[in-house]
């Protein structure tokens, strides 16, 4: 997300930078930038109005003009006011302190990826918070959602143990569903009860009225409304239309991975009141983050979010599981299966290029990339090759000559060629890991030193 506009604003504040003292006609041709930069990134028109006049005011001030950095004092002005325009420092976290079973209302459009989003905090809660919590399908328009949600509540189930869908009784109204909710949650002990509403294709007043009559009834601790961040303005009318028909607490914008603009995501806040409390950014269950405004405002303007990519790798990397790769890797024996675990953490963490954007000074790679994605099929074709590989050639390689490579090949609906490169470039990897595990280290450092 917001490589574009990440691209453009780290330009122009390079260039005030190098300029050195600043004039009053430098900030004008900026701000007139950042405009531009702001209106292509599909921001709202009264956003970045605002925006850049209360860039401008600030910079123009005689402190800024005159200090030492100028170009640094701007960029401190335009880090803090978007910061402003995403919602203020700090994450806002869901408020679920009432007496449990607390009920959180999820809303919004179909295939805004509300259901996906109730199975991500299903795993949040009963993984890291270690609540028991119970899904609920309101959406007897549609009787595969009520089956998609059950799906999803098993597979959360199978990671933390702690997640039930609600059993389903065809013939029930939205209502009876709901009120069948929060009474099992009482009975059976449940920390939170999910209720998952029907999503209609566009708002209309049946669809409204029906939420706000399950919102009176279970009187939720949160209403979410989960919006596509890829339909960037309509997000955002969408979001202010719920809000003013039934009132909502909070924003969950999902595909993030896949808008690069970003104008949503700057917009929601001032056009609606209602704050971003997460954001979903791939189809797995674990994709989901918290909306740290400070943290989006410094990857915008290519300064990187360290912190946010040590949380991502922390959270989903299995540390056993990274201990054990590497004790092989340094006693010289890595094999085949643990190239495969290797590319499973990676995958794990989310998207190549998203993963990129978070490093300081990366976010020129992603440029380079545009809107396309690293390639990471090689990935997916090197772990169909190994599976289609014995356990005996997984662990010595060598063995595999001629007429294994063809039988291999056939497998995994790949090509000879294709399995000569992946060995040959998993032989290149155990020769450096045999080079290091010799040298200790410290003999690694020396090496790429002298
Ligand atoms: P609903 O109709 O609002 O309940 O939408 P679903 O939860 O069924 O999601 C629709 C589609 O969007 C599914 O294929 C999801 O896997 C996908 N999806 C949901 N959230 C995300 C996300 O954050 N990123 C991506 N790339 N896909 C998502």
């Amino acid at each position: 997300m917001f490589e574009q506009l990440s691209g453009k604003m780290s330009g122009v504040l390079d260039g005030l930078s190098k300029n050195g003292k600043l004039s009053e006609a430098d900030v004008t041709e900026a701000m007139r930038e950042v405009r531009l930069a702001m209106l292509e990134a599909d921001v709202a028109l009264p956003v970045v109005r605002d925006f850049v006049n209360k860039v401008r005011e600030r910079s123009v001030g005689q402190e800024v003009l005159e200090s030492v950095s100028p170009g640094q004092a701007v960029a401190k002005i335009v880090n803090d006011a978007l910061i402003d325009a995403l919602g203020g420092a700090g994450a806002v976290p869901l408020n679920l302190s009432a007496n449990p079973p607390v009920p959180v209302l999820m809303v919004g459009l179909q295939g805004s990826g509300k259901t996906t989003t109730s199975g991500k905090i299903a795993l949040r809660l009963s993984g890291r918070e270690n609540k028991k919590v119970l899904l609920a399908s309101l959406d007897v328009q549609r009787p595969a959602a009520q089956l998609q949600l059950q799906q999803l509540a098993e597979r959360v189930n199978a990671k933390t143990g702690r997640v039930q869908a609600l059993p389903i009784i065809s013939g029930q109204s939205p209502v009876q569903i709901a009120k069948r909710a929060l009474e099992t949650g009482r009975l059976e002990g449940y920390d939170v009860v999910i209720l998952d509403t029907a999503g209609r294709l566009s708002i209309d007043e049946a669809l409204m009225d029906e939420v706000r009559e399950i919102r009176t009834l279970t009187k939720p601790a949160e209403t979410l409304l989960v919006v596509d961040a890829m339909t960037g303005q309509d997000a955002v009318n969408t979001a202010k239309a719920f809000n003013e028909a039934v009132g909502i607490t909070g924003v969950v914008m999902s595909r993030m991975d896949g808008d690069a603009r970003g104008g949503a995501a700057l917009s929601m806040k001032a056009i609606t009141g209602a704050p971003i409390k997460l954001t979903g950014s791939g189809e797995n269950l674990e994709a989901l983050e918290e909306f740290h405004p400070e943290r989006v405002a410094g990857r915008i303007l290519g300064l990187g979010d360290v912190a946010g990519l040590v949380e991502r790798a922390a959270e989903t990397l299995d540390h056993e599981e990274g201990e054990r790769v590497a004790k092989k890797m340094l006693a010289g024996k890595f094999d085949l299966d643990d190239y495969v675990s290797q590319i499973d953490q990676i995958n794990r963490m989310g998207s190549i290029s998203g993963i990129l954007g978070m490093m300081p000074g990366l976010g020129k790679i992603k440029d380079m990339l545009g809107d396309k994605e690293l390639d990471t099929s090689i990935f997916k074709r090197h772990k169909a090759i190994i599976s289609s590989m014995t356990k005996q050639e997984r662990k010595t390689p060598e063995i595999i000559k001629a007429s294994r490579k063809k039988r291999i090949a056939a497998g995994s609906g790949t090509t000879v060629p294709e399995i000569n490169r992946l060995l040959k470039q998993f032989n290149d990897m155990s020769t450096m890991m045999k080079r290091i595990s010799k040298m200790g280290l410290g003999g690694l450092m020396r090496g790429m030193g002298g």
